[in-house]
């Protein structure tokens, strides 16, 4: 079977900053937000590609014609409704609210941070699966060394791991992705989707804009600009030969 590649961008409010003990407001949070994922446009209008969108239904509030749009050729998953908080019923109405504005059904979540809710409140929101679970060790964050790394299912719900490396189980996430030499990144993902028949990878459209000016931490802006659109443009193009890009809902499907 040929290798699924899936990749994917959480579409939020930029509150990064409100982490770091820097301000911003709301709007700018969007607009921030906003200009990364138009900023990534020219890589998403590439129909040999398709991807999944994990988007807070708060964002697709403020941009329902962007969602709509992409919705035409990506998938537009669950991001839940508020990346700065967080209730049991948001599952639900953030999928019933992108659904509206995508006419699409809406099967597909993540949480923001990775955050662990009940399975059961996951399932009762009408979701199939899950892509929140990341097996791998992030000290002050989470450990999940104890998870499985291919596609599993739990009282009913599949959840899709984030990739990790088959050595280690280093995190093949976004802030590798920017701070790795490039050709590492590029080995260690390549040898994820050979051993495990599947890539699961995602990135921020913030990311792509630049976020200098909001005191963060080195590591989490490197490349921000240029630098890592082509870094992106590269890794895709790398990929490309290895594998079929799919969206997570099809993956889960197949
Ligand atoms: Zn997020």
């Amino acid at each position: 079977m040929i290798p699924k590649i899936l990749l994917s961008f959480d579409v939020e409010e930029f509150d990064m900053p409100l982490e770091y003990g820097r301000a911003i407001s709301p709007d700018e949070q969007m607009q921030v937000g906003k200009a990364g994922l138009d900023k990534l446009m020219p890589i998403l209008r590439d129909s040999t590609i398709q991807t999944t969108f994990f988007t807070t239904a708060n964002f697709a509030n403020h941009y329902p014609d962007a969602i709509q749009s992409l919705a035409q050729h990506h998938e537009i998953a669950s991001h839940t409704f508020y990346h700065s908080s967080y209730a049991t019923e948001d599952l639900k109405n953030s999928r019933e609210r992108l659904s509206q504005i995508t006419k699409q059904e809406v099967v597909g979540l993540r949480m923001p941070r990775m955050k662990q809710v009940p399975v059961a409140d996951i399932i009762q929101a009408g979701y199939t699966y899950d892509a929140s679970i990341h097996p791998t060790y992030l000290p002050g964050r989470y450990n999940n060394l104890h998870l499985p790394t291919k596609l599993y299912s739990e009282d009913g719900l599949f959840r899709v791991p984030a990739s990790v490396s088959t050595f280690c189980r280093i995190p093949l996430f976004w802030l590798s992705f920017k701070n790795f030499p490039y050709s590492l990144y590029l080995k260690l993902a390549l040898h994820s989707l050979q051993k495990e028949g599947f890539l699961s990878l995602y990135f921020h459209p913030w990311e792509f804009v630049d976020i200098h000016s909001y005191g963060l931490p080195s590591y989490t802006t490197k490349g921000c600009q240029s630098i890592l659109f082509d870094r992106l443009n590269q890794f895709i193009h790398d990929l490309k030969p290895h594998g079929e890009f799919i969206s997570y809902h099809a993956f889960v499907k197949s």
